[in-house]
């Protein structure tokens, strides 16, 4: 069976073009630099690292980049994600932070989203690996956005503060899917409450602090399900909102239980908006850093 040919024309690739994308794409080979937009192939990547308008067109020059720190091995296995899992990675690079700054830094992006594998194995879960990764960051170029997508880092309230309080400009964390299905889709050391709790505490620990969460649809939830996961990101004060279809990202992970429509994901961008979100990226192809800094300046700033 080809799962390829039941996937929906709306979810056919684009083929990133474009001027920055091109630049970008240029000089990243100098850089050592690991952008998540290229390993994983990203759909996006045209619109992100272009600064929108579309797979090849002209944005308003906010590029956007996903960059992993703490590197590629996970501690954890969700059965959504297709990173490599062991418990006892190799311990993290102390230069890293510094090394990813000044190449971050000389690369042209204006947003950039950090992100990471879980790291279980270290007493503060690669917090202040990452709020390293941060000061240096804004040290070297202080006008960079820097968003900030996280683990839940086992609950670990004080290690969620350390890196708000780090000079970061979006925290993000996600919850992936709706209540019920916490237990199926997430490593059993994530769950629905303990995201909440981080969400919550990140955006309590400084004074307006933005927060972001995403959920991925397909996966067999229910609307009602779906509405009541909004609802509790709203109650907590998360500010942006990403909704994505679920692809499967080999045999071995979970199926997809229903492809959304791209009318669908409207719905729900519609819905998110009328409960308060200050921008909702609801799509079947929306990953969580989808355009963030476009939309980020486009919705937050001006
Ligand atoms: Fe990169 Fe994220 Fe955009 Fe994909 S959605 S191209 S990973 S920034
Ligand atoms: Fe993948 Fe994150 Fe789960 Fe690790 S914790 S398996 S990186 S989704």
């Amino acid at each position: 069976r080809d799962p390829e040919v039941k996937k929906p024309a709306w979810l056919r690739q684009r083929a990133a073009q474009g001027e920055n994308y091109t630049r970008l794409r240029e000089s990243l080979g100098e850089l050592k630099l690991n952008t998540v937009c290229v390993e994983a192939q990203c759909p996006n990547i045209g619109e992100c690292w272009n600064g929108g308008g579309g797979a090849g067109g002209e944005g308003d020059g906010i590029a956007t980049a996903t960059i992993m720190v703490l590197g590629d091995t996970c501690t954890r296995g969700c059965r959504f994600c297709a990173v490599k899992t062991s418990s006892k990675p190799p311990p993290p690079d102390p230069l890293e932070p510094l090394h990813t700054a000044l190449a971050v830094a000389s690369w042209g992006v204006d947003y950039v989203v950090l992100t990471s594998v879980d790291r279980d194995d270290l007493p503060d879960g690669g917090s202040g690996h990452f709020a390293e990764t941060v000061r240096a960051l804004k040290e070297l170029k202080p006008g960079i956005l820097v968003e900030c997508l996280t683990s839940d880092f086992r609950g670990d309230l004080e290690a969620v503060s350390s890196l708000v309080n780090s000079g970061l400009d979006v925290f993000a964390h996600n919850i992936e899917t709706v209540r019920s299905l916490q237990r199926i889709v997430r490593d059993p050391r994530a769950g629905y409450d303990q995201s909440l709790a981080v969400l919550k505490h990140a955006k309590s620990s400084k004074e307006g602090m933005i927060t972001k969460s995403s959920i991925m649809l397909g996966l067999g939830e229910t609307d009602e399900e779906v509405k009541q996961a909004m609802m509790d990101l709203r109650a907590i004060g998360v500010d942006i909102l990403t909704l994505g279809q679920y692809l499967q990202p080999t045999e071995r992970h979970l199926t997809v239980r229903e492809y959304v429509t791209p009318e669908k994901f409207q719905f729900w961008k519609e819905y998110g908006e009328s409960l308060g979100f200050s921008y909702v990226a609801s799509g079947p192809l929306v990953r969580s850093s989808y355009r963030a800094g476009e939309l980020f300046v486009q919705n937050l700033v001006r």
